[in-house]
């Protein structure tokens, strides 16, 4: 059935591959977005891919004024909540930041939502809640825990969300993402992160085009078949779809999924995977242990599969043939060379 979703942070990676899934699957979504880590060139993207340019609005989801002007206007059905800050380094140099934009982002959302009457709401979690944990695969009932100030946000807001729901009359489906990587199988979106990539698809597809000189392999003496870390690789569009799939099953309450394979791929898997992609050898050196990583993370996908009945379907191969196609015609994400430069 069609429903108009607000998506908060809709102009970002994952939000616009969930738009662009939205549309077509007869939504209306409704942007907001303070295009802090986005460009407006991909609310044109989305228009082109999609034959459809959704309402988007530029602000601040912490500007509660401005969002109750956006639900008085938009007459919303639910809410997929994608904005907020997610590098793990930044957040432990400027944990402050952190603090006040997610919870703040949240809290304006979730007072509107309650003046409103709109209880749907669709977060974007993580797999950092789980902490390091060395157990695997890991279920929704693992320990959590937070070992830095971005998992601290991301756990603080699931606990607020189950708090809330706790009420009465809230639908909530706390998403935690594994590892999200894949652009649209049309190269028209794709990851465009700002400055250094802190994850390794983005770093490898940079060095790849030419941006940089070689990928840090960080460790290659972990308990793992290839001594490499090993992390649960999930397609984009794959997410995208989980997030529509939990649209429509959302339930009385709050109830946590894992978005991911449910298979594990290590740093040298997804080095020759990408490889075959872009057609050559991607330069790479070991170094040493990257502080604070696990040596092996995937998902128990069993709770998606059965209450949401979503499973992920595209392989490594196509994660990185599409994420090379959006990287090769976009050397320099949407901003181009002098912009990304000299950031
Ligand atoms: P992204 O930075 O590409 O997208 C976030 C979007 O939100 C951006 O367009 C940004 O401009 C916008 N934004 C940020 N703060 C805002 C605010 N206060 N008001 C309005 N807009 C704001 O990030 P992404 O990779 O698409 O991630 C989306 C969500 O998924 C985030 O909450 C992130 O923590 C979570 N997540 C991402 C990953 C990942 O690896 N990409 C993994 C787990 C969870
Ligand atoms: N990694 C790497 N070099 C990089 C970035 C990451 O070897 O430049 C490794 C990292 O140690 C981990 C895997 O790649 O084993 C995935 O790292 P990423 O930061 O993408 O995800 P996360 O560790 O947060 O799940």
């Amino acid at each position: 059935m069609s429903s108009t979703v607000l998506v908060t942070g809709g102009l970002g990676y994952i939000g616009s591959h969930t738009v662009v899934a939205l549309i077509e699957a007869g939504h209306r979504p409704v942007i907001v977005d303070d295009l802090s880590n986005s460009s407006i060139a991909v609310l044109d993207a989305i228009a082109s891919l999609t034959g459809t340019r959704p309402t988007f609005c530029q602000l601040d989801v912490a500007d509660r004024g401005a969002l109750t002007a956006v639900f008085d206007d938009e007459n919303i059905d639910s809410v997929i909540h994608f904005a907020g800050l997610k590098a793990v380094g930044e957040s432990v140099e400027h944990p402050l930041r952190y603090y006040v934009t997610n919870y703040g982002a949240t809290l304006s959302l979730l007072s509107e939502m309650m003046a409103q009457g709109v209880h749907d709401l669709v977060f974007s979690s993580s797999a950092t809640v789980y902490g390091v944990t060395e157990t695997v695969p890991i279920d929704e009932d693992a320990p959590l825990g937070a070992i830095n100030p971005y998992g601290a946000t991301k756990l603080g807001i699931e606990g607020m969300l189950e708090d809330v729901a706790s009420t009465g009359g809230w639908r909530i489906a706390l998403l935690r993402y594994f590892n999200p990587v894949g652009a649209h199988p049309s190269g028209a979106i794709g990851e465009d992160p700002a400055g250094i990539p802190n994850n390794l698809m983005p770093y490898l597809m940079q060095v790849a085009v030419g941006r940089r000189e070689q990928l840090m392999v960080f460790g290659d003496d972990y308990d793992t078949p290839d001594g490499t870390g090993i992390r649960d690789y999930i397609h984009v569009m794959d997410l995208a779809e989980g997030h529509l799939a939990a649209l429509d099953h959302l339930r009385e309450g709050c109830r946590a999924f894992n978005l991911g394979t449910g298979a594990g791929a290590s740093v040298l898997d997804v080095l020759a995977a990408a490889s075959l992609a872009v057609g050559e050898a991607i330069p790479y050196v070991i170094a040493p242990r990257r502080a604070g990583d696990a040596a092996c993370v995937y998902a128990d996908v069993t709770r998606a599969r059965s209450e949401l009945d979503f499973s992920a379907t595209r392989t490594l191969e196509e994660m990185c043939v599409d994420h090379w196609r959006w990287q090769s015609l976009h050397p320099y994400g949407f901003a181009g060379p002098d912009t990304v430069e000299s950031l």
